[in-house]
């Protein structure tokens, strides 16, 4: 058996007005081609790049947020390779002295929590985009200089499914921070994978593939188990796996051979000299510390903590926040409900919206309706059938569950009379079944049934096989 070796690194487009080095403006995604740029990051010649402070500032956050250690000194450095989208021949980008270093981030695999740990944390510069089309090659600089934010991971992942969880978490901590919002469809969040297979326990392997450009967490997945399959089966044929570079060949998460990979020397970096050093002061860090809200694995536990709710449960509260607000505001006092409420929430309430195609907070159904949706059912006023039906109708009239159950006389049928001539009604309708009840007692589950139907879920069902038991006898 191979044991996957797995590392990452996230490219995360930080919420910033300018670029990273000139005062154009970032947000460039579905603009017109190079209408966002400058002399900066064009690369002509004698334009000089100044810091965005508001990236770096959102650097040292992720940083924070990721557990790690905030340099108190640290520099840009010229990383040198050729590249069309890359006119100055440079990316200006971090080497020795990265922002943060040696962090980690907690996630749950199989409901145990699993730490991964971080490496480095580091500020640089996007390049431009190259568009193929038949045999010329257009380039768009809008994207040229737009603040990028790496994170590169040690190789502590040892199956996709850590890989998506990491991921996942990660996407809500940058999301909870203010740092980006992580919108993978406009290019926001980025992967790079690279992977091995050991063959023995604890022995690191001799190579490492690497796959850049990966834009969402499920193309990620397929990459991970299309190059375990592939490198297992090389490696089952006694061939060696050498250092390479592959390219997605499709979002089935296929890759292909592009190169071998380039070493740190290749790219000669060395310190940029336009820019001066950065110092960070305790006082900056304190201040960007004290920002940083409850991050979602955190929260996560306090909730299963403090209300008693299952561990999924939350994981999809907290990955979503709309929900979140949503619970937070019903658990307000709400505490012995809450459980209850909340199974509502995420179940029959998502899936109303969803079908509806409204978003939570635009709602009709409030907080307080759910708390009083479960109410009712707790007091016995309504049977869960019919609760279903007062969400419904809640949903598409924003009055509340008790209005709704009056208003179409919902509650459950507590006068045995009234229920006593349904029952009768559905026996002399159903004189075969009443033989057949005779030599086969089940018989009796298609007459209760009958007696639902008839009150419409009002009645409560074991008052009616009892009613049909002593009628029938
Ligand atoms: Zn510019």
């Amino acid at each position: 058996m191979y044991q996957p070796i797995i590392g990452l690194e996230i490219h995360l487009q930080p919420k910033t007005k300018s670029k990273m080095f000139c005062g154009c403006d970032a947000a460039y995604f579905g603009s017109k081609p190079n209408t966002h740029t400058c002399p900066v990051c064009l690369g002509l010649p004698g334009a000089l790049p100044v810091p965005n402070r508001e990236a770096i500032e959102k650097c040292i956050k992720l940083a924070l947020a990721l557990n790690c250690t905030i340099s108190e000194e640290s520099k840009f450095d010229r990383k040198n390779y050729f590249y069309p989208d890359l006119p100055k021949g440079y990316q200006i980008s971090q080497y020795d002295e990265p922002i943060g270093r040696g962090g980690f981030v907690e996630a749950d695999v199989d409901r145990d929590a699993k730490r991964f740990r971080i490496t480095r944390v580091h500020a640089e510069e996007d390049t431009g985009k190259s568009l193929h089309q038949g045999d010329k090659t257009l380039l768009d600089f809008n994207k040229s200089g737009v603040p990028l934010l790496e994170i590169v991971t040690e190789p502590d992942f040892t199956s996709s499914e850590e890989v998506e969880a990491f991921a996942k978490r990660l996407r809500q901590i940058v999301r909870y921070c203010g740092i980006s919002d992580a919108d993978m469809e406009k290019g926001q969040m980025r992967f790079e994978l690279n992977i091995s297979l050991s063959q023995h326990a604890n022995e690191l392997p001799d190579y490492k593939i690497e796959v850049k450009n990966i834009g969402s967490i499920s193309v990620l997945k397929r990459v991970i188990e299309f190059e375990i399959k592939r490198q297992s089966g090389l490696l089952e044929k006694g061939e060696k796996l050498t250092q390479e570079t592959r390219g997605l060949k499709d979002m089935t998460g296929e890759t292909l051979s592009q190169r071998t990979k380039e070493t740190s020397a290749d790219y000669r970096y060395f310190p940029e000299p336009d820019i001066p050093k950065m110092v960070f002061d305790s006082g900056l860090i304190e201040k960007i510390k004290a920002e940083i809200p409850e991050l979602p694995q955190e929260k996560k536990w306090r909730y299963v903590d403090e209300y008693k709710l299952d561990p999924d449960t939350v994981e999809v509260l907290v990955a979503n926040r709309s929900l979140l607000a949503f619970f937070d505001e019903m658990a307000k006092g709400n505490n012995e409900l809450i459980v209850e409420a909340t199974k509502w929430l995420v179940g029959d309430l998502r899936r109303l919206t969803k079908a509806h195609g409204v978003k939570l907070e635009d709602s009709k159904v409030k907080p307080e309706h759910l708390i009083e949706l479960v109410s009712l059912l707790n007091e016995g006023k309504i049977k869960s059938a019919i609760a279903k039906e007062v969400l419904t109708k809640v949903f598409e009239t924003g009055k509340s569950p008790i209005d709704i159950v009056e208003e179409y006389s919902m509650t459950v049928i507590e006068n045995s009379d009234e229920l006593e001539e349904v029952v009768k009604k559905v026996i002399d309708a159903n004189p075969k079944i009443v033989d057949d009840y005779k030599k086969n007692p089940n018989a009796a589950q298609f007459l209760l049934g009958q007696v639902m139907k008839e009150t419409k879920g009002q009645a409560d069902p074991l008052v009616v096989k009892e009613l049909l038991g002593e009628i029938l006898e």
